[in-house]
Parts: structure tokens; sequence; C-alpha cells
């Protein structure tokens, strides 16, 4: 577009510099040049002129990674009761081949995280792992770091950074007897942001 190609070789311009070029009145421009800045492309400052402020490509990925919502990437994940045995959550991660076991409560409700660590860190002492419960080696509850389905790929991203885990559950809070309790409705883990990550790169 002439107006930008223009904007873009003599910024700072004023639009009756750009009118001038273009041999057309400065009225005759307004309804362009505000199009142009409305969208982004252009910036005016006032008493300086006009700047070309057409995104860049950092800024276009950006966009777009915040624009993914957990909902188009969770995964599913492997909830187990809190009564399990520590033994049988070992069983189960490698069965299920996770990293991380999501602790429910009677009604679905979740309760606690454990993680490859928390297992081996407990399976390495003296312990009768068959007989003690994951609900003794858990993190619980409120300690938890999870997200919703309407946060971004980006939060999760950010969370599983900040936070130092594996993995988080996706949750969907519901109120029950004036509680907040948490369904748990996926997972999203490094896995989950790598294979984006590689989606992303595909183009
Ligand atoms: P690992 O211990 O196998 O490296 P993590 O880094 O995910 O796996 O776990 C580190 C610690 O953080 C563990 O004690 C685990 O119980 C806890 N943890 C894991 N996921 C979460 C989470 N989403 N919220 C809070 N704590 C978590």
């Amino acid at each position: 577009m002439m107006i930008v190609d223009i904007v873009k070789k003599h910024e700072p311009i004023t639009s009756e510099e750009i009118a001038a070029k273009l041999n057309i009145t400065r009225a005759a421009l307004r309804p362009d040049l505000s199009i142009l800045t409305m969208a982004g492309i252009l910036e005016a400052r006032p008493r300086v002129g006009y700047f070309y402020a057409g995104k860049n490509t950092k800024s276009l990925l950006a966009e777009k990674i915040r624009s993914i919502k957990v909902s188009d990437i969770k995964a599913v994940p492997v909830v187990i009761k809190e009564e399990t045995s520590v033994y049988d959550a070992i069983v189960t991660l490698f069965l299920e081949d996770v990293g991380t076991l999501f602790v429910v409560q009677e009604d679905g409700s979740l309760c606690g995280v454990v993680s490859r660590k928390d297992l081996l860190k407990i399976a390495m002492g003296n312990a009768d792992i068959r007989q003690i419960p994951v609900s003794v080696i858990m993190t619980r509850m409120p300690n938890l770091v999870t997200v919703t389905m309407e946060e971004s790929a980006f939060d999760a991203a950010r969370k599983i950074v900040e936070h130092q885990v594996d993995a988080l559950p996706v949750v969907k809070p519901e109120e029950f007897e004036g509680k907040v309790k948490y369904k748990v409705v996926g997972k999203v883990t490094k896995t989950t942001i790598t294979r984006l990550f590689v989606e992303l790169g595909r183009g």
C-alpha cells in the first residue's frame, strides 16, 4: 500500500506531507489514515507525525501462543483414589506410561498430585509400600497448581516453568454445598507443551 510505504520511508511524517506526496487533499487522506491507525499498522504521535507500527513476527508469535486455549491442547489425565497404595500407584505409572498421577476423592474432586520422585522417595526407604496409601505422600490442596479450560496454552506453560512442575491438572470448579470443588477434566504436561511447540514449528 502506498501510504504505508511512504510512512515507512519517511517516518515520522505528517498527514500534510503524506497528502502532498500523493497529490491529494488531507481530507481525502483522513479516512485511510484512521483505518491504518486503528488497525495498528500506523502509529500517530501528536505534533510529531505518523510512524510505521506494523506488527513484527515476534509479537505475532506471542499473539498466536496466547490465543491457543488449554481446551485445545489438553491431554487425558490419569487419576487414582486417595486410598490407592504406593505400590499400585507405581504400577499405574508404568501401565499408563505417565509421570504424574492425580489423586481424587470419592466424589471425583481433586485432592492431590503424586509425581515420579514422590514415589521414588518413599520406595527407597524401608516402608511397606503395599500398605501406605498415596494420600500420605501426595502434594495436596490447596498447594496444587492447576489450570482451567479457558486459560491459554501460554498461561499453562508459564505455570509449569514458574512452579517447576511437570504436570498441571485441568480443572473445572464446581460449587458444592457452599464449597468449591475441582473436577479433573484433563492435564497439561511438559509433553503437551512440547507437542504444541512442534506443531507451531511445522507452521
Ligand atoms: P518429579 O518430582 O517427578 O520431578 P515434578 O517436578 O512434577 O515431578 O514434582 C515435583 C514436586 O511437585 C512433587 O513433590 C510433586 O508432588 C509436586 N507437584 C507436581 N505437580 C504439581 C502441581 N501441579 N501442583 C503442585 N505440586 C505439584
